[in-house]
């Protein structure tokens, strides 16, 4: 059939007798006002389905669904029991990935095959988390015999977590993960472009988590987010988004004093050095930059190459860039799908038209392209070549399949323009050079340094920014920190 036969038959299998309701205190509901909006696959710009578009009500429900879950049964377990109920968690969840990856693929629009090790990533996470969860030992101060201080890190109590669309359900594992391992109970807010996985690996919780330790609610950022990220009864908030909703939820967190942890956006550089392996370099790269379309916020969107090696990088570039298989998510060959909403697709359309008016050279792509694709929001792999750092298309994030490349001089010179930027997410090198990597990743400003390989986050590996990229580390067992408070016991013998 065509893409939108296909599609539609896959909406109705992925929809059929489901419901994607807010999820609070262990049921499904709708909406206080029933009001509802629709989530729509960007690959044939067709409607999924309906969820609630919730206000301070129904997230005022949820925030106290999670409270009285805290002063229940969850509020008494021991780590060892959360980790036996988060493994059993997953153990479900491991026998639905097919189902949470057609959604996740429809709602967002990534490959079938990607969204699936995505899921099954998600998955990791929180089992990695009912492991390491079971460690969260406090200290013992010795003061002297008579005196006995030690710590206990203790759960927050109510954790809101506020996720984008890009990576839906990893970025809601990186923090439902710790957090509940470390004794909280969450309040949920989905993106409103990709409401579908966290719907279902909520429903999927109920008889093991106790009702009220998962609640999710479904909404706008204005209507839902803000209202939670300001919630009195919200005792630590973790934002994943942009950095300009970031600056605004941490002002909204500040008039509770709700401490916040976020990840937000980047622009990160790739140095290539004149010794590099140029092919695993642009393979690299490639992969970065154009996996999921270009949405990702770790994506290596500056290249810097050594003039020595330029040519012949940008040359190969281009080919693994015009190598790629754009197409229906859902077909097996497809190696790059549309961009996840019309908003994005303007934007990221936008910028390619910034990077043309500012003089930088379009070597592949900037086209929509035609035939079958013409109605989802897709995008060409596209590259810019002779990209000066001041341009807008090197300074702000585009978030979409667009690389801009660059040259430089000497090490100092690579530095400097790396570092160059606002952002401080993530950075990669490629060298052969042991010791100019070593180098390298301790002068470049950013929270994570990938060498020869790029943007795989693994479970024990903290993740997060510096500069305006973000606050506090997600991943390994810093995330643990994040989601529990440190109180000292002071004892006279
Ligand atoms: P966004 O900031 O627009 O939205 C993120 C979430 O915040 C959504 O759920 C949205 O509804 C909510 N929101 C919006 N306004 C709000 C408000 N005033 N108060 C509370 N919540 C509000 O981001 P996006 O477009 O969904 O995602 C893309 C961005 O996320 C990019 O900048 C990307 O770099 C960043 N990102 C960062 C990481 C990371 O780990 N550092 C990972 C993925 C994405």
């Amino acid at each position: 059939g065509t893409i939108e036969e296909n599609h539609r038959e896959a909406i109705e299998r992925a929809t059929t007798d489901r419901s994607f309701g807010n999820w609070i205190d262990g049921e499904s509901v709708a909406a206080s006002t029933d009001e509802t909006f629709e989530t729509t696959d960007p690959a044939v710009t067709i409607p999924i389905t309906a969820v609630p578009r919730s206000g301070p009500a129904d997230v005022d429900r949820a925030v106290a669904a999670a409270r009285d879950a805290m002063d229940g049964e969850w509020g008494e377990t021991t780590a060892a029991e959360r980790s036996r109920l988060l493994r059993e968690w997953v153990d479900r969840l491991r026998d639905h990935v097919d189902e949470l990856a057609l959604l996740e693929s429809l709602d967002v629009g990534k490959p079938l095959a990607h969204a699936k090790g995505e899921i099954e990533k998600a998955l990791e996470f929180v089992e990695y988390y009912a492991s390491v969860g079971r460690g969260q030992e406090g200290v013992q101060v010795p003061v002297s015999n008579d005196s006995h201080v030690y710590t206990r890190r203790e759960p927050y109590g109510v954790v809101g977590a506020i996720v984008p669309w890009n990576f839906p359900l990893v970025l809601a594992s990186w923090k439902l993960g710790p957090a509940l391992a470390a004794g909280n109970a969450v309040v949920l807010k989905p993106a409103e472009d990709s409401p579908l996985t966290a719907t279902r690996v909520a429903q999927l919780s109920a008889g093991i988590l106790p009702d009220g330790v998962l609640n999710v609610v479904h909404g706008y950022g204005e209507e839902a987010g803000a209202p939670l990220a300001g919630h009195e009864g919200v005792d630590k908030l973790s934002f994943t988004g942009e950095d300009v909703t970031g600056e605004e939820v941490m002002r909204t967190a500040a008039d509770a004093i709700t401490p916040v942890t976020l990840e937000l956006g980047g622009k990160s550089p790739f140095l290539v050095f004149p010794d590099a392996d140029l092919e695993t370099a642009v393979e690299t790269v490639a992969g970065g930059i154009f996996y999921n379309t270009g949405q990702s916020c770790d994506a290596p969107s500056r290249v810097l190459v050594h003039e020595d090696v330029h040519d012949e990088f940008v040359d190969r570039f281009v080919e693994a860039a015009e190598s790629h298989v754009i197409g229906d998510p859902l077909a097996e060959e497809t190696t790059m799908g549309p961009l996840t909403s019309r908003a994005q697709y303007e934007k990221v359309t936008g910028y390619v038209d910034a990077g043309i008016d500012e003089g930088a050279t379009l070597v592949s792509g900037g086209d929509r392209p035609g035939g079958d694709l013409a109605d989802g929001w897709y995008v060409e792999p596209t590259v810019f070549d002779g990209v000066d750092n001041d341009m807008q298309v090197a300074r702000e994030e585009i978030f979409g399949p667009v690389e801009t490349i660059n040259t430089f001089g000497t090490y100092e010179e690579a530095i400097e323009i790396a570092n160059d930027t606002p952002y401080g997410l993530a950075a990669g090198i490629a060298t052969e050079t042991t010791d100019l990597a070593h180098r390298a990743a301790a002068d470049l400003e950013a929270g994570s340094v990938w060498v020869n390989t790029y943007g795989s986050t693994v479970t024990g590996g903290p993740f997060g920014g510096y500069k305006r990229s973000g606050i506090g580390r997600e991943c390994g067992k810093d995330a643990l920190e994040y989601y529990t408070r440190t109180k000292t016991v002071n004892l006279e013998l």
